[in-house]
């Protein structure tokens, strides 16, 4: 059935429909970063079986924040959204996650926006109360994965590589 879709559907319908093997942009934000959350970040979505394929320590630039968050320009908390992420007091923790749904499962690891709407379990219902603090970014669709992966990553640092395990995970 993949096959016979019309060229220009494809990957859009392989993204929604099936939750196929995905990439996700996620972000550990400055506070996460300095209140020590990186590894427990980490090690939910290792657990959960997604794959690192990229992960590094950066200071976004004014231009970069704002670009990232380009869909809240003119929003009241946006200058001080921009700050909080590049007033460099932590380095952003940036990676892209592998795996089947991994958008989707991701913005449920990470919860709602405002922490005091956010599950227990979740990282934002479990470590924060303030929607200026809420620790963590995740790509909230597949079209903003991809925007996000590029403007935060080279094509050089995000790497394939297979779990020597893989089909204790999926099948
Ligand atoms: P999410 O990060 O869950 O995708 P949004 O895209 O709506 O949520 O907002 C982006 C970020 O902007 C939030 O994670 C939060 O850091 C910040 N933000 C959103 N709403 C507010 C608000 N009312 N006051 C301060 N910061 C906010």
């Amino acid at each position: 059935a993949f096959q016979q879709l019309p060229r220009l559907a494809r990957p859009r319908i392989v993204a929604i429909a099936t939750g196929g093997i995905e990439r996700t942009f996620i972000a550990i934000k400055p506070d996460g970063t300095q209140r020590g959350l990186v590894a427990n970040v980490i090690e939910r979505f290792e657990r959960k079986g997604y794959k690192l394929v990229g992960i590094k320590a950066i200071v976004p630039s004014k231009a970069l924040a704002e670009e990232h968050y380009a869909d809240l320009k003119g929003r009241p908390f946006f200058a001080g959204l921009v700050s909080y992420m590049t007033s460099g007091s932590a380095p952003v923790i940036a990676m892209v996650w592998e795996g089947k749904d991994v958008i989707r499962q991701g913005r449920r690891i990470i919860g709602a926006t405002n922490p005091l709407e956010a599950q227990p379990g979740t990282i934002r219902g479990d470590y924060c109360i303030s929607v200026g603090r809420n620790i963590i970014h995740g790509s909230d669709s597949f079209e903003s994965a991809e925007k996000e992966i590029a403007l935060w990553f080279g094509k050089s640092e995000v790497f394939n590589w297979e779990f020597a395990n893989a089909e204790w995970v999926t099948s």
